[in-house]
């Protein structure tokens, strides 16, 4: 039976070079007493923007853990599929991030609606989960509005876990479902009721992914009310207790954030959150190294500092297309952006200083973060290039790599130091 650990972290290396440096933050957090397995994820959409393939991120993470002997467990995640893109990550991953967000509120048949509600009375009037400081309302009113917006999308979560079951046998592989990329926050009651149908569906979930409030922008910290978010993280947290022991669950169900890279003002809370309730967690934050080679070309000068020079250029001149897929998990400000001959003008340390999430620091600069973040195609199209000197400059872009993953996000969040 395949499981996953208490702790773990959603890495991710758009070219594949990266998976060593990555793996040694977490053989440092091993060697300080806290194993989290690694989980290699790349999703369809990523994979077509770049031209990778599901084997490659699968020939990689094997790699990395063979040279740097890792020995524990890890992962390689298919990462937001569903039935029309599942199958070619059905012979390499062993993890799945079921998404279903495309799938809320559309409606089920009334026979499956009727039996759910049906089902689900037992828990009508005051619920009380504990944990979670307000009781619960439950009615037939409310459970009939909870099964039209969600009970579809937990049947489609069904049937893909059920497509990938029957290919790599069940207990084979991880599952995670995913509704993260919805339009609106699940409440506690939505969580546990999504919960009980994905029971009832037979899907062993081991990590769900719901839509927090607050904007989870690609490689900036967090944007929104932090209280609120502590208040939802730790609900959700005494809803996946609670769902895990009343339905059945897989004893290892535990959250998983999406994070969209860097929300280090969320990281001690979140901290603090699992050591109280004794949870697991499982962390995604993949671009971000992405973000850290593109510093490590800057900060060794010489012709890596002239390419991501040539790309911010490129990329302001092709803006929207660089947006287009991540329209609704960026806010670039175009004034605040420098121009082009600007960072022409820059020295490799004012390169390093505008882009590296240091948010003490002046010269950092949101919005030339997020363009940079989403500009990654333009370095896959000129991977020959690109690729020669991420080799050429390895010791600086391997120290910057392997920093970042365990300084600014395993150490808050998994060690609990600031
Ligand atoms: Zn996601």
């Amino acid at each position: 039976m395949t499981t996953i650990s208490k702790y773990s972290m959603g890495i991710g290396d758009r070219f594949g070079l990266e998976g060593p440096a990555q793996l040694r933050a977490f053989q440092a957090a091993k060697a300080r007493g806290i194993t989290i397995a690694p989980v290699w994820n790349k999703s369809n959409r990523e994979h077509t923007l770049i031209g990778t393939r599901p084997e490659d991120v699968r020939a990689e993470a094997d790699a990395a853990v063979k040279s740097c002997q890792w020995t524990d467990p890890y992962f390689v995640d298919a990462d937001h599929i569903g039935l029309a893109t599942v199958d070619k990550f059905l012979a390499v991953s062993d993890f799945f991030t079921i998404d279903v967000a495309d799938a809320i509120g559309k409606p089920a048949t009334d026979g499956a609606m009727a039996k759910y509600v049906a089902e689900m009375e037992r828990f009508a009037g005051a619920l009380r989960i504990p944990g979670v400081a307000e009781p619960v309302v439950v009615s037939q009113a409310s459970l009939q509005e909870i099964a039209a917006k969600y009970l579809f999308a937990v049947a489609e979560a069904g049937r893909v876990y059920r497509h990938i079951a029957a290919q790599r046998g069940e207990g084979n592989f991880v599952t995670e479902v995913s509704f993260d990329e919805a339009n609106t926050p699940q409440t506690p009651a939505e969580l546990f009721f999504i919960l009980a149908a994905a029971a009832r569906e037979g899907i062993p979930v081991a990590t769900v992914a719901p839509k927090f409030t607050g904007e989870f922008l690609k490689g900036i910290d967090y944007v929104g009310d932090i209280q609120r978010f502590a208040r939802e993280f730790e609900e959700d947290l005494a809803v996946l207790a609670f769902a895990k022991k009343t339905f059945g669950l897989p004893e290892t169900l535990k959250l998983s954030i999406h994070s969209g890279s860097d929300k280090f003002s969320l990281y001690p809370i979140m901290h603090r959150a699992i050591k109280k309730a004794d949870a697991g967690l499982h962390l995604k934050t993949a671009g971000t190294t992405w973000l850290e080679e593109v510093i490590g070309l800057a900060a060794s000068g010489g012709a890596g500092l002239a390419f991501v020079k040539e790309i911010y250029r490129e990329a302001l001149g092709r803006y929207d297309e660089m947006a287009k897929p991540y329209l609704t998990v960026i806010a670039i400000d175009r004034q605040a952006l420098p121009t082009p001959d600007e960072v022409d003008a820059f020295s490799a340390e004012e390169y390093v200083e505008t882009l590296e999430h240091d948010q003490a620091c002046k010269r950092f600069n949101i919005h030339f973060r997020q363009m940079v973040h989403i500009s990654f195609r333009l370095a896959a199209e000129k991977r020959a290039r690109y690729t020669e000197l991420l080799k050429a400059n390895r010791d600086s872009i391997e120290t910057h790599v392997t920093s970042n993953i365990l300084k600014r996000h395993i150490e808050p969040l998994f060690l609990g130091l600031i």
